[in-house]
């Protein structure tokens, strides 16, 4: 019965570990004490306590320093060390229930599941996916925000079971998380690297909210930008992506331009550009001149981001004008 001692000394300890969060019945996660951690990110924690059989034992993904709870209380605290000895090896048996950790609740936050990928920030100088962002000229203050997982596959699979029936072709990705307002993940864009179809994949956790990235940024009292891509939508002021949905959003359709890419021989968004001028939304119709084929592209030309917000400014319609833009702009 040694998980209740080794489980109350965790709780007595807690407090001093930073970033301490209880990850389940007997999985613990905090910043290690022994090598401090992620020296980039203050939040980063990639300590652990967690159970073999009984006992209970401490091990960091960062340093790759395992030991037991005994031996982790000994370097900590002296004291505290003695006395889990003490009531460990008299061998009693505890007529308390297991600590239910109420000090620390509000730190006790749900599993993460991007606990395991490393934010894009956190890799090194010449990393390929690192170079990725860096030639989309993404934003560095973004980089926290976007992952790299080894194993999509099994990574999918593990948070969302049963969604690739095999793991064959087994392959990385970028991970773009979609935030909601409270910060909480609810569904990820995966973009492949190789040749991988689909080239994005919108995985949702959460079946009853719609596929919308940037909902933690957008400001619903100005005006909204709307794209389709969450990459396209780091460019542009106020901008959601809206990854394919068709979005409702509770505002005036004035107070919303939509931006669809730069495919006037695609009939699928050849129609859903009239579909949002038939909703009183705005609509940018790319002008002639222009042949990039995303806000991305244009980007990456070379424009800056001033210029693109300009382009749209200048080529945002609505109503009927828009109407007369579009019968130009299509062709097919
Ligand atoms: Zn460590």
């Amino acid at each position: 019965m040694s998980s209740y001692i080794d489980l109350k000394y965790i709780n007595e300890i807690s407090a001093r570990l930073s970033q301490f969060k209880k990850k389940g019945d007997y999985l613990f996660n905090f910043r290690c004490p022994h090598c401090g951690d992620s020296k980039k990110s203050k939040t980063k924690a990639r300590a652990y306590f967690y159970r073999v059989k009984n006992d209970m034992f401490f091990k960091c993904h960062n340093c790759n320093l395992g030991q037991s709870l005994t031996n982790f209380l000994k370097f900590l605290d002296s004291k505290v060390y003695e006395q889990y000895l003490l009531e460990r090896y008299k061998g009693s048996a505890p007529s308390t229930p297991q600590p239910k950790f109420t000090n620390f609740k509000p730190e006790f936050k749900e599993v993460d599941i991007l606990d395991g990928l490393t934010p894009v920030n956190e890799l090194n100088e010449g990393h390929p996916v690192l170079q990725y962002v860096i030639d989309r000229k993404i934003p560095s203050k973004y980089f926290s925000k976007l992952f790299l997982c080894n194993k999509f596959m099994s990574f999918v699979n593990k948070v969302k079971p049963g969604t690739f029936p095999h793991q064959k072709g087994e392959h990385p990705r970028l991970i773009i998380p979609f935030y909601d307002i409270n910060n909480k993940v609810f569904a990820f864009q995966g973009r492949a690297f190789g040749k991988e179809q689909p080239k994005y994949l919108t995985v949702k956790l959460d079946e009853n909210k719609q596929k919308v990235f940037g909902l933690e940024r957008v400001n619903l009292q100005q005006h909204i930008h709307i794209v389709e891509g969450p990459i396209d939508s780091l460019f542009v002021d106020n901008c959601l992506a809206a990854a394919g949905a068709d979005l409702t959003l509770k505002v005036e359709p004035s107070n919303v331009t939509y931006i669809f890419d730069n495919e006037p021989r695609n009939r699928e968004i050849i129609k859903r550009m009239y579909d949002v001028v038939e909703k009183d939304y705005n609509l940018v119709v790319w002008p002639d001149d222009i042949k990039y084929k995303d806000i991305n592209d244009m980007i990456i030309s070379g424009m800056s981001k001033a210029e693109v917000q300009t382009i749209i400014s200048k080529n945002t319609f609505a109503k009927l004008e828009a109407l007369t833009k579009l019968s130009y702009y299509k062709k097919c």
